[in-house]
């Protein structure tokens, strides 16, 4: 973390960027809806454009996605992204308030709760699968001293991939796998991966775009899975790791224990090379969106819910369970057929074992009522309390 303000002075005279006063740089926001938007004022960008972090990463990066970005059709953006573990220090102004904003109040003095023990998690091994086609838990990591997605060079970014490479190479048993490089791959073979919710999609969003993360696609991407595809590991997508466990069906309690013992095994993997994750008490797991922070964790369903989705209070139910939908093709996709992905709207305040748990006990109860729905019966009387 940056020690104090007169070293990130300093990063930014080294950089001496050529540019104009605050006033003439100052992007229009006017139209915008996002978290940035709301917190960034003239005068806090006029302070903040005097510093760097120590890797030269600006307010204007910071910035950039949510100035390009001004709106999303289902989530509330955030609008900016860190270029590394010391944007957070250094831009602490928009980010603390931004971080507030977006997770429920949590102030700067919060500290954050970690819980990978799935012995804590009630119940969750029985989803009815006649409604649940599938479920998955991810979360993100960042290896300590590289630069994140939106800033890091080409070097490091092939850095990142061999010591994944490397470290991944010692799982064993169920979760032991292989790596694919995206170069590597045919269209096909990419296409096909995608199309089975196993790989990220191609860099075609514009959040993604315009943070700067898909610069140099495909070098130094790719997918590292184990044989039966339960266990996967994305590598420099948004985050330096995406770590994922995933299934058909609906046995929760079954990924999120996949996901809790290897997760904890990379970490043990990457320590021994010499690398760990970036994480502090306050912020928890440290990750390229400010939304991820803390567990980074989305725990999700694939459900289908053709009645209630239609439901007039389908938004609030939604809402006092602290879940949030997508479509079943990611992030910027609409629901074909009643079919949602519904995840945890939470990642920070929260351990990982509550956050499954409201999605394992919110899932439980809208398909209680999707039955309901079904019988031409109220749902009146399961109208859940806000948690
Ligand atoms: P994230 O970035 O949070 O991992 P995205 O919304 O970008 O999620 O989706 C990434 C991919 O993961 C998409 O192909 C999506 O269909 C797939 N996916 C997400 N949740 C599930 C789920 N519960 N079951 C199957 N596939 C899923
Ligand atoms: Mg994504």
């Amino acid at each position: 973390m940056a020690d104090n303000v007169d070293t990130v002075c300093e990063c930014m005279d080294a950089l001496s960027l050529k540019r104009l006063s605050a006033e003439e740089e100052f992007p229009d926001l006017s139209q915008h809806n996002n978290h940035m938007a709301k917190v960034l004022t003239l005068d806090m960008y006029k302070n903040l454009r005097e510093r760097a972090t120590p890797n030269g990463f600006t307010i204007d990066k910071v910035i950039q996605t949510g100035v390009d970005n001004p709106g999303h059709p289902f989530i509330m953006t955030v609008g900016c992204v860190a270029g590394d573990e010391e944007t957070y220090e250094v831009f602490k102004e928009l980010l603390d308030p931004i971080i507030e904003d977006r997770h429920g109040g949590y102030k700067p003095s919060d500290k954050h709760k970690t819980d990978l023990n799935p012995d804590n998690l009630k119940g969750g091994d029985d989803l009815d699968p006649n409604y649940v086609l599938s479920s998955r838990v991810r979360t993100g990591r960042s290896i300590c001293a590289f630069s994140l997605p939106p800033h890091c060079t080409r070097g490091e970014r092939r850095a990142v991939e061999a010591l994944s490479i490397e470290a991944l190479a010692s799982l064993s048993e169920d979760l032991k796998g292989k790596y694919y490089a995206l170069k590597n791959m045919t269209e096909a073979e990419q296409q096909q991966l995608i199309d089975d919710h196993f790989l990220f999609d191609k860099p075609v969003s514009p959040l993604l775009l315009a943070s700067g993360m898909a610069r140099d696609w495909p070098d130094a991407r790719g997918i590292w899975h184990n044989d039966n595809k339960t266990f996967l590991v994305w590598v420099n997508e948004e985050d330096h790791l995406r770590v994922i466990s995933m299934q058909t069906g609906g046995n929760m309690k079954e990924v999120f224990t996949r996901f809790c013992t290897g997760l904890t095994q990379i970490e043990s993997l990457f320590k021994e090379k010499g690398h760990s994750f970036m994480w502090n008490e306050h912020l928890g797991y440290i990750l390229t969106c400010p939304s991820n922070l803390g567990t980074g964790l989305r725990a999700g369903v694939h459900v289908k819910l053709p009645n209630m989705s239609k439901h007039a209070d389908f938004e609030e139910v939604l809402k006092r369970l602290r879940l949030q939908k997508r479509g079943t093709g990611g992030v910027d996709t609409d629901a074909v057929g009643g079919v949602f992905d519904m995840s945890n709207a939470d990642r920070l305040g929260f351990s990982e074992v509550e956050l499954v748990q409201m999605v394992v006990d919110g899932i439980k109860l809208l398909i209680e009522m999707e039955k309901k729905l079904e019988e031409g019966q109220s749902i009146d009387e399961l109208m859940p309390a806000q948690k």
